[in-house]
């Protein structure tokens, strides 16, 4: 193999040129595990880590089914895993070799070589088939230790069944046939393999024999066919590309890959804080899919992030008892959520120390609720519009509200309070009046109260008082404190945060860094200290609910004191700061980001990739350096205003804006449009109009 071209093996298609711009390599030092991770081929149903062909026992389990959980020890669930389906009998001893993952086309190659000859593999995941995988390897005898079918060997099948009633089906095809060129002395091994997997139910194997039938009748050659077009025209509606920096590109297009493999485009999409790519985490689903996954799909797939809200909405009855279980009604969604909806945050964890520490966020970090209702307006001011919101969406905002509405607590002054809670800064526990929740909470309270005001009525719940119920919500909003301090346009984290001993990251380490570890949890909790973005996070996702003007502020007094301790941290304030026009330092965190999941930078990668912060990478650059925003439902405008690093020659991105696909690139000031129908694009706060014939325009 030369460094320009991936030759393929078994004679199922050319060779493909290495293109920097779309492979990923795998790097020799890095941990293994981390590889897998960063090489996970994934299509929605099932994960598949890339795992060496001869390794039998790999250390992380490597096949991930969407979905499926069963009970568990301490993390009360978590997500199935299957049998490896890539092992092959080789002999000990083949080195690595040279690994490339082709994010254009979604192709693992493997080829390895010694002086017994030379290996070749070649693995995808079908994205136009999800469930099926292949495998196609050349192997010289010499390097065959055992045995291999002949012709067509019977299936294999694998079944297994949740006690919380979900389960898969596996059924595995392989076959060997001789290399033309080399008989005798190569063999090719043909591998299928077709995956059902349902949250649910145990599928059957015949389901799973059926589903492999019609691949194996497709053949590999035919299906890598599929998985090109599928590719092909995936990327011709969902690519973001960095003229003048190839890694900035290949790191998005891996993004965009991951994310969109992490997640099913019907029924409903669980996506884990590790999507399909690890077990870290059990699989549980927390806020990361509202707030960093979703934007990116409500922008490419608007399938997939529809299949996000499906999941929240199909466990509104758990949320609803939970509520009212606290006395109070609506729905509060769990901070852990897997299968059954309940709350699954374990209560205890044991630190780098070996030192057992209880967790609370299960009991206290209770913005996820408003993170749904916030993901469900993002969707519908991409997407869905009004139609969504009045529609399958309407609890979503509702009930969250009336959550909300019940648990601010009103002084002797008539100001409202949210007590006892955990912000997304976890350094800091039971706070009272976190400042990203109260605004959040404030921001759902407004949104569903525009919802009720508009359609008037709320779902029958209050059949007789629901314009009076949207009014009380209002007062409710408005009387929340925030903790802004006007002059200076700072918001205090939480209520006597500023009292707590100043301690920057220059008088710690330098970050990315665990804080809550290198300071210890009791000493790190007496600090101004904090984990990632918290009232920032309230700027990057209701910038029109925070006070005009307010950014720089927050940025320059929280900045210094983020230790980063959270992989969702970096790609968030990369965003932030290009939005305050500081690309150049955006840029370093931006890069930061990408360190994190495609260089192992905080060495947590071997338990998958960190969808938030691939969300949070693309948000980086769309939100972030484009300055691509969506408005409203009620007011849907598109909106451009770019602020690129000076190393960046341009910026091209591509997505989808209520069904049209929309091609915009960045350059300085000025940016080409071009949409597949007209539609109108505010750039720089002027309207443009947009058509088929792209021009540049500012
Ligand atoms: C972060 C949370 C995040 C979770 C899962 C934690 O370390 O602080 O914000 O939701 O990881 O990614």
């Amino acid at each position: 193999m030369t460094r320009d071209a991936v030759e393929l093996p078994g004679g199922i298609g050319s060779s493909l040129p290495f293109d920097p711009a779309w492979c990923l390599e795998a790097t020799t030092g890095t941990d293994p595990a981390a590889v897998e991770s960063q090489l996970c081929l994934s299509d929605g149903v099932v994960g598949s880590r890339a795992v060496l062909e001869e390794d039998e026992d790999p250390v992380v389990p490597p096949v991930l089914v969407a979905g499926v959980y069963e009970p568990a020890d301490t993390v009360g669930e978590r997500l199935m895993t299957a049998a490896p389906w890539t092992g092959l009998p080789l002999v000990e001893g083949i080195p690595v070799g040279r690994r490339v993952l082709d994010l254009r086309d979604g192709l693992l190659t493997r080829e390895a070589g010694d002086s017994r000859g030379t290996f070749r593999s070649v693995r995808f995941a079908c994205r136009d088939r999800p469930g099926t995988l292949v495998q196609v390897a050349e192997v010289p005898v010499a390097l065959v230790d055992g045995d291999v079918p002949d012709g067509d060997a019977a299936p294999t099948t694998d079944r297994r069944t949740s006690p919380l009633g979900g389960g898969m089906a596996v059924a595995t095809s392989t076959v060997r046939h001789p290399v033309v060129g080399a008989p005798g002395s190569v063999v090719a091994i043909d591998r299928i393999a077709a995956v059902v997997g349902h949250p649910r139910r145990t599928p059957g194997t015949t389901e799973a024999a059926r589903r492999l039938h019609e691949s194996t009748r497709i053949g590999s050659a035919g299906l890598l066919d599929g998985q090109r077009e599928f590719w092909r025209r995936r990327w011709g509606v969902a690519d973001v590309e960095v003229v003048g920096d190839v890694e900035a590109t290949r790191t998005l297009r891996a993004c965009l890959f991951h994310l969109t493999g992490s997640t099913r485009r019907r029924g409903e999409a669980a996506v884990g804080a590790r999507g399909l790519t690890g077990p870290a985490y059990a699989g549980h689903v927390f806020w990361d899919t509202e707030a960093f996954v979703l934007p990116t799909l409500a922008a490419v797939d608007p399938a997939a992030a529809r299949a996000t809200l499906a999941y929240r909405l199909r466990r509104l009855d758990p949320a609803r008892r939970r509520a009212a279980r606290e006395g109070r009604s609506g729905a509060r969604f769990p901070w852990e959520s897997a299968l059954t909806g309940e709350e699954v945050t374990p209560a205890w964890g044991v630190d780098q120390h070996g030192e057992v520490i209880p967790i609370t966020t299960g009991e206290k970090e209770c913005h996820i609720t408003a993170m749904v209702a916030w993901a469900a307006w993002k969707y519908a001011s991409w997407h869905g519009g009004w139609r969504f919101l009045e529609g399958p969406g309407r609890p979503l905002l509702v009930d969250t509200a009336r959550y909300w509405a019940g648990r601010i607590r009103t002084d002797g002054d008539g100001r409202g309070h949210i007590d006892g809670v955990i912000g997304p800064d976890e350094y800091h526990e039971a706070v009272d009046d976190n400042t990203f929740t109260n605004l959040m909470a404030r921001w759902n309270l407004r949104r569903a109260a525009d919802l009720v005001q508009r359609t008037g009525e709320c779902g029958g719940r209050r059949a007789d008082g629901d314009r009076d119920e949207a009014a009380d919500w209002r007062r409710s909003a408005d009387a929340l404190v925030d903790n802004l301090d006007p002059p200076s346009g700072r918001y205090e984290q939480f209520a006597g945060y500023d009292t707590l001993t100043p301690l920057l990251m220059a008088d710690v380490a330098p970050p990315p860094v665990p804080a809550d570890i290198v300071l210890g949890h009791d000493r790190v909790r007496t600090t101004q200290v904090i984990k990632q973005a918290d009232v920032l996070m309230a700027h990057h996702l209701i910038p029109e609910g925070v006070a005009a003007g307010s950014l720089t502020a927050n940025l320059d007094h929280y900045l210094p004191r983020t230790a980063h301790g959270s992989s969702l941290s970096p790609g968030v304030h990369a965003a932030l700061l290009a939005r305050a026009g500081r690309p150049v330092e955006a840029l370093d965190l931006f890069r930061t980001a990408a360190a994190i999941d495609f260089d192992d930078l905080s060495g947590t990668e071997g338990g998958g990739l960190h969808m938030a912060n691939l969300g949070a990478i693309w948000q980086a650059a769309v939100r972030g350096f484009a300055g691509l925003a969506a408005s409203s439902p009620g007011n849907p405008r598109l909106s451009v205003d770019p602020c690129l690093p000076p190393s960046w020659d341009e910026l091209r991105i591509r997505v989808r804006w209520r069904g049209t696909p929309l091609r915009l690139a960045c350059r300085g000031d000025r940016v080409h449009l071009e949409s597949d129908r007209p539609m109108t694009v505010v750039l720089h706060g002027e309207p443009v109009r947009v058509g088929p014939v792209g021009r540049w325009v500012g």
